[in-house]
């Protein structure tokens, strides 16, 4: 038999919604007869979003979707409302959403530990790279014969090359340091997994740190 519930601050779901921007009837799950589930929102001021495989929320009018799809009604997810589908029909327990979030810190922390490997790699070699470039410079005779085909006398030839030679490394060298940007790369990695690390508790709009995630707790709504 298909099951309606409809979801607002006076709809029939199991929980509370008193979120700023979520509407009284802001949007209706359907789960029909052969148990898909089906979201709805009722042309709901704010939205209703579901998170993509990417992290990144998106607007639908009807959209077919899981029990582990996550929503969200009203504009973000500090002033609006967010939580797994699963809540609709089986709330209170957290379990589930916590050993989902727990997979996506485990990914997380394998990615971080790849991309540190990855800096260290880029560091080393942005500090080779200048030396071998300087190097060349000083112990090859073709730049001499360069210079000196440029019309440089030849007791200049050495201050030229000097001169090319700390050009060379510091210019490279600059450039390897801005192209390797460590704690750039780091940030964005975090931001990324910050897309999924947000509490299952629908009452909470906490950002859950790597920590939290594996205490399976959330340190302000204490679920
Ligand atoms: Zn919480």
């Amino acid at each position: 038999m298909a099951q309606r519930i409809d979801i607002g601050r006076e709809g029939t779901q199991p929980f509370t919604i008193k979120a700023e921007g979520v509407g009284s009837l802001h949007a209706i799950l359907t789960i029909d007869e052969q148990n898909r589930w089906w979201i709805e929102d009722q042309a709901s001021k704010n939205g209703t979003y579901i998170r993509q495989e990417d992290g990144s929320m998106r607007r639908i009018q009807m959209s077919e979707i899981k029990p582990m799809t996550f929503l969200r009604l009203g504009p973000d997810n500090a002033f609006g409302c967010s939580f797994y589908a699963k809540q609709l029909v089986d709330s209170g327990s957290f379990l589930e959403e916590h050993l989902f979030l727990e997979e996506k810190a485990k990914e997380y922390e394998a990615d971080l530990e790849k991309l540190e490997k990855k800096i260290k790699r880029a560091q080393l070699l942005s500090a080779v790279i200048p030396a071998v470039l300087a190097f060349a410079i000083m112990g090859f005779p073709f730049f001499k014969t360069l210079i000196l085909n440029l019309g440089v006398a030849e007791q200049d030839v050495s201050t030229y090359l000097m001169s090319a030679r700390i050009l060379v490394s510091g210019v490279v060298g600059g450039l390897c340091r801005t192209l390797i940007d460590g704690n750039k790369w780091k940030k964005q990695l975090k931001e990324k997994f910050e897309l999924f690390a947000q509490c299952p508790n629908p009452q909470c709009s906490h950002t859950l740190s790597v920590s939290e995630i594996h205490d399976m707790r959330c340190s302000k709504c204490k679920k």
